[in-house]
């Protein structure tokens, strides 16, 4: 099977890969991310990426788009809702058309292991795209192999994110923090 993988950073990717290769399936990994901001951010899971598919010797296809302004204009008015109505589809309808246009049999993607993404609906989600784009999507439940593909990632000295890629996604992570500064307020 000719398998598409979006693949949203390093770390994600290593059990998604490992679980695959059991099956005989060797995925081309697709990076479209357009969601993770600062530049260097992006940047930084980019490169990590590139140096992991060398280590591990996949293909990896870049599609390569930073863009912090039109994604906060698409999700401006419901932040609450970001990764269901844009923040997914932008992305898996990306890789659903390029590997519908490129002769794939299918695609999948790395969001699927991480428990801290919305799974249920990123499934109907490329359920739909899928059926859209007349491609299959590859449903596996990654989410067994979260904690394996992580420490397998630190081992081998990945780049190790610490939010899940938007701006908003970081001022969530650090909520705590940011409340915590404010309490001491003046008295720095
Ligand atoms: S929290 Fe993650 S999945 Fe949701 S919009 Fe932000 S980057 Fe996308």
């Amino acid at each position: 099977m000719k398998l598409l993988m979006h693949t949203c950073c390093a770390p994600c990717s290593v059990y998604c890969i490992d679980s695959l290769r059991k099956e005989n399936i060797e995925p081309v990994s697709y990076w479209y991310n357009p969601n993770i901001h600062p530049y260097i951010e992006y940047k930084t899971r980019r490169d990590t990426l590139i140096e992991y598919s060398k280590m591990a010797n996949f293909e990896l296809i870049i599609n390569e788009e930073y863009g912090l302004k039109k994604f906060c204009k698409n999700v401006i008015d419901d932040i609450e809702k970001r990764c269901i109505n844009y923040c997914y589809p932008v992305r898996l309808e990306q890789t659903a058309n390029y590997a519908k246009e490129n002769g794939y049999d299918a695609f999948t993607t790395t969001l699927l292991v991480s428990p801290y993404q919305k799974h249920d609906e990123l499934k109907k989600i490329c359920e739909k795209i899928a059926k859209q784009y007349n491609i299959d999507f590859l449903y596996r439940d990654f989410r067994e192999g979260f904690r394996e593909g992580q420490a397998k990632a630190r081992e081998l000295g990945l780049y190790m994110q610490k939010y899940c890629g938007c701006i908003f996604s970081e001022e969530e992570r650090y909520q705590k923090q940011i409340e915590k500064d404010k309490k001491i307020g003046l008295s720095w």
